[in-house]
């Protein structure tokens, strides 16, 4: 039988090794890598360029309520312009809503992401503390969505203790908590003391939010994760103060992982005094530039473990109605269309070593969360393919994939954009343009194994 499609001679990066070779790939499988002699029904020249595998992106939200509207990329619109950036799974959340259990906000968010053109796994949102939602994390786990996320900001913020109990069962059934770290009682009350002030611009988004906020909460929740000797993932970390702390309980042994994001790693607090500061405006807020050049250090040094983009798009209309009015402004930025282009660029630039990408963008998604045959190109695992020629470079512009008009990396040129994606041996992106409109993404059950 031969190969429905064989890359020849392309340089194979994964998290751990790079080396130049063919790829076959049979069905939805990566078939072979080495020589291939035999023939393919189709066949593509990766001389000269980089093939990574499907970029796994841990953290999204597509159509989700936020604050009086909601973010405009359903798993359609959003899903199509992941690809453009490589991305071939997503992780996503479910909402709990008034009245839900986790198990009908799990089936009700399945059904929405039934639109999606990648791969999908679900968090589960633990955000109303109702009778018997620690059984229901039992059930839940069943459907194979072992990862909760819980949060220590917002009106929905889950108090110390149940944070401890919510560990206590997850380290039972061999889940894992995922935590919005910043401290809600001090952003709360910092807030309201700037809007009685007369503090409305995007720049006091920021200053309602500082550093210290974060550090308190992945400190604190470090020392229950500690106790109860269960793992720990925290959500986009921005600031190198929160960082330090995971590196010394990581040091000391502690299961824990931390995310951050490219805005994270572009912009600092600045953006927030631009015109069009109000569309940069999500939570945590941009840091300092030593807080952005900490965390390139960290994801160096393995400190970080993943790259997601916490992709929650807005459309100027919806931002430019509370331009300045820092707290009405919907939180989130539209991020996946560029999200590994974004980083390749950076680590061109600043001539760090390749594998990051593999490592925080696929690899490590894929063993946190428990998604198996994804993460690495190898024999047997799913074709998951991105190509890159390292040459072609892009002016981000308008019009884009997702339904938000903002990018947060409009006017730049950046390198990395795919030539070609694959999703498990079909063609997403085709010579730079969205080609799968008739490929479906599935429901991926995590194996957690930590
Ligand atoms: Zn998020």
């Amino acid at each position: 039988m031969p190969f429905d499609i064989v890359i020849k001679n392309i340089r194979v990066v994964n998290h751990n090794k790079a080396f130049i070779a063919d790829i076959g790939i049979k069905g939805e499988k990566i078939e072979k890598i080495g020589t291939i002699t035999e023939n393919a029904k189709e066949e593509i020249s990766g001389e000269g360029k980089f093939a990574f595998p499907g970029i796994i992106d841990p953290h999204t939200h597509m159509g989700i309520p936020m604050m009086d509207t909601f973010s405009v990329d359903n798993f359609h619109t959003g899903t199509v312009a992941g690809a453009r950036a490589g991305v071939t799974t997503i992780v996503d959340f479910t909402v709990q809503n008034p009245g839900d259990t986790l198990l009908s906000s799990f089936e009700r968010r399945k059904h929405e992401a039934r639109l999606s053109h990648v791969d999908f796994a679900l968090h589960v949102n633990i955000t109303e503390f109702y009778k018997g939602f620690l059984d229901d994390m039992v059930k839940v786990a069943e459907k194979g969505a072992r990862s909760f996320k819980v949060f220590f900001a917002y009106s929905f913020r889950i108090p110390d203790d149940l944070f401890l109990r919510v560990q206590e069962r997850a380290k039972e059934i061999g889940a894992l908590i995922l935590l919005h770290a910043e401290n809600g009682s001090i952003i709360d009350f910092l807030m309201k003391r700037n809007i009685e002030r007369g503090h409305l611009s995007p720049m006091y988004h920021g200053i309602s939010r500082p550093v210290f906020t974060e550090e308190d909460a992945v400190m604190r929740a470090i020392l229950i994760t500690e106790y109860v000797k269960s793992s720990l993932y925290i959500v986009h970390m921005t600031s190198k103060r929160g960082v330090e702390r995971v590196k010394e309980a990581k040091e000391i042994g502690v299961k824990v992982f931390a995310e951050t994001c490219p805005q994270y790693l572009y912009f600092t607090e600045e953006a927030y005094k631009r015109p069009d500061g109000h569309y940069f405006i999500a939570s945590p807020p941009l840091r300092k530039p030593e807080d952005v050049e900490y965390l390139w250090k960290a994801i160096k040094e393995g400190t970080i473990d993943t790259i997601g983009t916490d992709h929650a798009p807005f459309t100027k209309e919806q931002k430019d109605r509370y331009k300045d009015t820092f707290y009405k402004v919907p939180n989130g930025l539209s991020v996946i269309e560029f999200s590994m282009p974004s980083i390749f660029t950076k680590i061109i630039e600043k001539r760090l070593p390749l594998n990051i990408i593999p490592r925080t963008m696929s690899y490590n998604p894929a063993r946190i969360f428990g998604l198996e045959g994804k993460g690495e190109i190898k024999e047997g695992n799913d074709a998951d393919i991105v190509i890159i020629d390292p040459k072609y470079k892009k002016k981000v512009e308008p019009p884009y994939y997702s339904v938000s008009d903002i990018s947060p990396f409009e006017g730049m040129t950046l390198r990395g954009i795919p030539q070609f994606v694959f999703l498990r041996g079909m063609y997403l992106i085709k010579d730079y343009l969205f080609m799968g409109h008739e490929v479906k993404g599935k429901y991926l059950e995590q194996k957690i194994n930590l």
